[in-house]
């Protein structure tokens, strides 16, 4: 760590750097929380470049918190839609509902209350509440950590539960008390602008001489790679009804209420959005999804039903790599489900669907009718 001169040294020379050259981001313009958590979410594995648009418009339909509460959830996921992690926009959503229900529409300012909003982690807490209410937490993200890792030469898996906390006990003790907002960005700033992941530029740092490998000459080297996730597979069997009118019936994404037992009959990785009726098989496709949709569909068990089947769908989420195995069966009459909806199987963009499922209505929409 450094002393307590070089500290004082490096945050004012960090300060100073930002203060000059910060680049002006519509959210850096006013410090209301609604505004600086909207764009802390949406800047999630999203570039800024991209986040811009986006961050303009949906806050052009919902100004304000009780506005975002208050609309119809398929609204605020078309605003969403294209960037991505659709479930960052429900939280944020669910969230703006309890903070009007809880806090009469003011973000709250307590940390415990800030961390228990859906969707809201360490980083985005620290964040909301150093720049909008200036409280003195320190963020730390990949970003960050990539500028402490080169600034006190860590080695090692950054992500690694115990560097991790070491990380942000540096964090913390750089931390400027009386400008946590402007410290926060400051180091954010330096890690988009100089200290990039690759071939950081050294010579433009406004820390650089406080940097520990840069002496060392290993700021290309670090950080060291992330220990790799072994792949897992995953095997899905997913039901495509069609009938006469060419409908097909989709499944609605869970209620955040549900219970556990209820969210259970579907696989958490397609269940967060409208879906085909699916299921996980560990052996036999056909047969575990006639059980299944004997076991959703009660009132039908003697329909007899021929599972025609289709291309396999492929599909990667993270470290999964999945196998879905989608039938598509001819009805007269679509079977009910509570909530369940009947959408026309070529135009589903009706309604919010994760590219899994379209990829899924894709295989059914080039099987030749029968
Ligand atoms: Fe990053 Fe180089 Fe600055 Fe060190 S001197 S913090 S490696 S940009």
């Amino acid at each position: 760590m450094l002393t307590g001169r070089e500290l004082r040294a490096f945050r004012k020379n960090l300060l100073a750097w930002f203060r000059q050259y910060q680049r002006d981001l519509p959210w850096r313009r006013d410090k209301d929380p609604y505004r600086v958590w909207l764009s802390e979410i949406m800047l999630q594995q999203t570039r800024v470049a991209a986040v811009i648009p986006y961050y303009e418009r949906f806050l052009g339909r919902f100004p304000t918190i009780t506005a975002l509460a208050e609309a119809r959830e398929p609204e605020v996921l078309r605003f969403w839609a294209g960037l991505g992690y659709y479930s960052r926009a429900r939280n944020l959503q669910h969230a703006a509902q309890r903070i009007v229900g809880k806090y009469e529409g003011k973000f709250p300012n307590r940390e415990v209350d800030v961390l228990a909003l859906p969707g809201i982690g360490a980083y985005t807490s620290a964040a909301i509440l150093s720049i909008a209410f200036n409280q003195r937490h320190a963020v730390l993200d990949g970003n960050v950590a990539r500028v402490l890792a080169r600034l006190f030469a860590v080695r090692g898996d950054l992500r690694e539960s115990k560097r991790w906390q070491s990380l942000q006990k540096n964090a913390d003790e750089l931390l400027d008390a009386n400008s946590p907002g402007d410290w926060n960005q400051a180091m954010m700033e330096v890690g988009a602008m100089v200290c990039t992941p690759r071939a950081p530029q050294c010579l433009l740092c406004p820390v650089a001489k406080f940097c520990q490998a840069r002496k060392l000459g290993i700021q290309d080297q670090l950080p060291e790679k992330r220990t790799k996730h072994v792949p897992v597979r995953v095997t899905l069997a997913a039901a495509v009804f069609v009938d006469k009118q060419g409908r097909t019936l989709l499944m609605p994404p869970p209620l955040p209420s549900s219970t556990k037992a209820a969210a259970d009959h579907v696989p958490t990785l397609v269940s967060k959005m409208w879906h085909f009726p699916t299921i996980a098989s560990s052996a036999n496709p056909a047969s575990e999804l006639r059980g299944h949709l004997q076991t959703i569909f009660p009132k039908e068990k003697d329909s007899e039903w021929n599972l025609h089947v289709l291309d396999t769908v492929r599909h990667c989420v993270t470290y999964r790599k999945i196998a879905i195995y989608p039938f598509r069966l001819h009805v007269a009459k679509l079977p009910r489900f509570s909530g369940s909806r009947m959408v026309a199987i070529d135009n589903l963009a009706s309604l919010p669907i994760s590219s899994l499922t379209r990829k899924i209505a894709r295989a059914a929409l080039d099987f030749p009718k029968s």
